[in-house]
């Protein structure tokens, strides 16, 4: 793909990618940070630096806000018929493909091909959700209660949205916010993570062939997020802050964005309880466990982060996991046979090699891997630790790695006192055969969305979002994602 032209070819491969010089993209146009500065991306299977992106300015940064204020009116203005044809046309080039994305994501996120092309699926269907949902913003008409007046209800366009994505999902973080952001009549400037920005650097000079117009999305990357924000959330144009990524960045934008009152969307982090009863169906608990521990790694916010096992289960679930995991071959993302791919860095390693060492500190016991590989690459073994107390950090902290902690638990009232024993509340897993009590738990358990007898929930059809520190506002789901990027304009009309 040349990327400086925004032409997509598809008999390129993945080399082109690592030599290719890319651009800032503002305004329609790829351009070098005004500094000429350029930020490595490394591949995490091989430690390789297989790219270079501009690193970009504040200069850079006012260009961009410039740009999506100049396209802001054009775009409100497009009639919703239009937008969502050109979002459905984001959704079908995505889908076409898929491949050469998917093979992308891999290369720099490390993440096995096989979540790479989900991954691909997934972050195409903001599109077509959102195509669909463009044609369907309506407002509201009614007779005021004291009958002097009717009140009226307009949703408009919020304004220019700063969308700020982590690597984890480099495609679906960003079409998450950018589908519903356009859908709304909002124009955008996407600051991917600076491990992951070929995926969204390529996604642009998609949009654009899509028929999106010049400055409705500008993309720009740079080493030093806080003060680029922190700029742009400065700028009286900029109406609103929609951030995926870990809660200690998103305290700091959140008091960033309130100095200047802006409407703030935030999905961070998680902690999920997966939770075993005992008439549990275990094959299928099992199934669930792997999908919601290993789906990329574990590097996903809503990874399965606890595994809580009831008492006459836990031996029996315990050792299926163990056999399931032991048997994943780990490998370079790119690698079609590959079913867990390395992690980001060497410091997200480090991590998981500090929480399983606490956990064995504090009695836990390996069931499998528990040590780092030793070859080049951030890989780390999928690993099963039993026993593991209360106390331990793995139990309070997200892993974001492979790496399934499992505890005994007795009943069910002590169970949900140790699920709701944490800061976050994202996602939770639920596994029983009775399904008063599956409703009655997932009552009763403070997170924004649960899965019961499922190991997976995300779907752009529903709204994700957490409570607690695990963010504000939702994405996907029937008006709430496109809500976000709204404000309502009361009219009061006497006729
Ligand atoms: P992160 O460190 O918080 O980074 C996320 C984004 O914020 C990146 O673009 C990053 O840029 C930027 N950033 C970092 N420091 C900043 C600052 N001081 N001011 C402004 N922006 C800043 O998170 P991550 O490690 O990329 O992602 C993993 C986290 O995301 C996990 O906690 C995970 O649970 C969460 N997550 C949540 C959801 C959800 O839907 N709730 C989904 C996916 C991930 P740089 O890359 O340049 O540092």
């Amino acid at each position: 793909m040349n990327i400086s032209s925004g032409q997509f070819d598809e008999d390129a491969d993945m080399s082109d990618y690592a030599t290719f010089s890319h651009g800032l993209y503002i305004d329609g146009h790829w351009r070098p940070s005004s500094d000429g500065r350029m930020i490595d991306v490394v591949d995490p299977s091989t430690e390789a630096v297989i790219a270079q992106v501009p690193d970009a300015t504040l200069a850079d940064a006012a260009a961009a806000v410039d740009a999506a204020a100049k396209a802001a009116t054009g775009w409100r203005e497009t009639p919703p018929r239009k937008r969502s044809e050109i979002l459905r046309r984001c959704f079908e080039l995505m889908s076409e493909r898929a491949e050469i994305l998917a093979a992308l994501i891999s290369l720099e996120n490390g993440k096995a091909l096989r979540d790479a092309r989900g991954e691909i699926a997934y972050a195409a269907e903001f599109f077509r959700w959102n195509a669909e949902e463009a044609v369907r913003i309506s407002g509201e008409f009614g007779m005021a209660p004291s009958g002097a007046n009717r009140i009226v209800v307009d949703y408009q366009p919020i304004g220019i949205c700063l969308l700020v994505t982590p690597w984890n999902f480099p495609a679906a973080m960003a079409t998450r916010k950018i589908a519903p952001a356009l859908a709304a009549g909002c124009t955008v400037v996407l600051k991917p993570a600076s491990e992951t920005p070929l995926t969204a650097y390529a996604l642009a000079a998609l949009y654009e062939e899509a028929g999106v117009p010049p400055g409705v999305i500008n993309v720009l990357t740079t080493s030093a997020p806080g003060p680029l924000t922190s700029a742009m959330l400065a700028d009286p144009r900029v109406r609103k802050l929609s951030f995926t990524g870990s809660t200690g960045v998103g305290r700091i934008l959140l008091a960033e964005a309130a100095k200047h009152v802006i409407s703030c969307s935030m999905e961070l982090g998680g902690n999920a309880p997966f939770i075993v009863f005992d008439d549990a169906d275990l094959e299928a608990a099992l199934d669930g466990a792997m999908v919601a521990k290993m789906r990329n790694a574990g590097e996903a916010c809503t990874a399965a982060n606890r595994l809580y096992v009831q008492a006459g289960i836990h031996d029996a679930f315990a050792e299926g996991l163990r056999e399931r995991m032991v048997a994943l071959k780990v490998g370079p993302g790119t690698d079609p046979d590959t079913e867990c791919g390395p992690m980001i860095t060497r410091k997200a390693v480090d991590k998981i090699e500090r929480l399983v060492a606490d956990a064995v500190d504090r009695g836990a016991r390996i069931l499998c891997g528990g040590t780092s590989l030793e070859h080049r690459g951030y890989f780390y073994p999928p690993t099963v630790l039993r026993d593991v107390p209360m106390d331990a950090e793995v139990a309070h902290e997200e892993i974001f790695g492979p790496v399934a902690p499992i505890s005994r638990f007795d009943d069910e009232a002590s169970v949900i006192a140790r699920a709701n024993d944490t800061e976050y509340g994202l996602a939770a897993y639920v596994y029983t055969r009775d399904i008063a009590r599956g409703f009655r738990v997932a009552s009763k358990i403070e997170s924004g969305m649960i899965a019961l007898n499922r190991g997976l929930m995300s779907d752009p059809a529903a709204p994700f979002g957490g409570v607690k520190q695990s963010g504000l506002g939702r994405e996907g789901g029937q008006k709430h994602g496109i809500a976000e990027f709204m404000e309502a304009k009361y009219i009061a009309v006497t006729i």
